[in-house]
């Protein structure tokens, strides 16, 4: 199968339009090396002709024109077969809004995604006035063929993180997704947020060729040491990448051929190409997406 990172940025993108953090800073100015990146999102396929999403990201209308392989064939009909979403966050749902024009959406999200979607943020019922959206129900744990010869199986993501919109049930509330090409075996797991690796979500990555990994922040008070935030990363939903317990001492030993980064936020020292930071991810055999990052997995 093929995996291309569409977008590698955590919410609000790098740079993000309002912050001025020395990352920020740093990629605007053009004084260090760095790439900016759009707001997270991977495309997938077996064949390389039907694409599936995970995530529309508010950057999907450029992250589309920026892949070929997305691009409409005749009469408007386009390659993108389905949206899965791992969580109902806006940065992960936005993107929906905007294929409006389309002729119909498939959408697959767990029930308490749906229900966020429904009544909490209410971008579903707003997509409903312009397209119509066949939901299929995500349930952690069930393996579920997804047709162009992928399958997939969603697992539950715990999380502490606060639910702005007061809806959806816990179970569910945030998942990852296991995905298998049905002819090789080769399976993908894409883990854009993730608080802790208990001993359920480790048994997903078991014999992955590739790991899609939150890559949100290096520190767990980074953005508290900034004064851009109150919470640490790990009370935001997300494992910070250093430090004891962190995702670089866990994830870096694990048997995986490719080993990346996503999700990254722009106060990451990670994202600039000369960090020390980045060097010492790289030296333990990880990667850092980049937009555009294809994989033949
Ligand atoms: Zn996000
Ligand atoms: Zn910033």
């Amino acid at each position: 199968m093929w995996m291309r990172v569409l977008g590698s940025a955590a919410g609000g993108g790098f740079p993000q339009w309002n912050c001025s953090c020395p990352t920020c800073r740093a990629v605007r100015s053009g004084e260090r090396p760095g790439q900016a990146r759009t707001q997270s999102s991977i495309a997938v396929s077996a064949d390389y002709r039907r694409w599936f999403l995970f995530n529309a990201s508010p950057d999907i209308r450029a992250q589309i024109e920026s892949f070929p392989a997305l691009h409409p064939r005749d009469d408007r009909a386009t390659p993108l077969e389905a949206v899965l979403l791992t969580d109902a966050e806006l940065d992960h749902t936005l993107g929906l809004l905007l294929l409006r024009e389309g002729r119909g959406l498939r959408l697959h999200t767990t029930g308490s995604a749906h229900q966020t979607l429904c009544e909490g943020s209410a971008l579903l019922p707003t997509l409903e006035r312009y397209c119509p959206v066949e939901w299929q129900e995500v349930v952690p744990g069930a393996d579920v063929p997804l047709g162009a010869g992928l399958s997939y199986r969603a697992f539950d993501v715990p999380t502490k993180k606060r639910a702005r919109f007061g809806h959806g049930s816990r179970q569910g509330r945030v998942v990852g997704y296991r995905l298998t090409d049905e002819r090789s075996g080769r399976a993908l797991v894409y883990l854009p947020g993730v608080q802790q690796l208990t001993a359920e979500v480790r048994a997903q990555m078991d014999d992955c060729a590739c790991l899609l990994i939150d890559g949100t922040c290096w520190r767990d008070d980074e953005m508290v040491r900034l004064g851009l935030a109150s919470k640490t990363a790990r009370d935001m939903g997300h494992l910070p990448i250093d430090g004891p317990g962190g995702s670089l001492e866990l994830v870096s030993p694990l048997p995986i051929e490719r080993k990346i980064y996503i999700h990254i936020n722009n106060t990451n020292p990670i994202l600039l190409d000369d960090a020390p930071e980045r060097r010492i991810v790289e030296e333990r055999g990880m990667e850092v997406a980049m937009d555009g990052l294809e994989v033949e997995v």
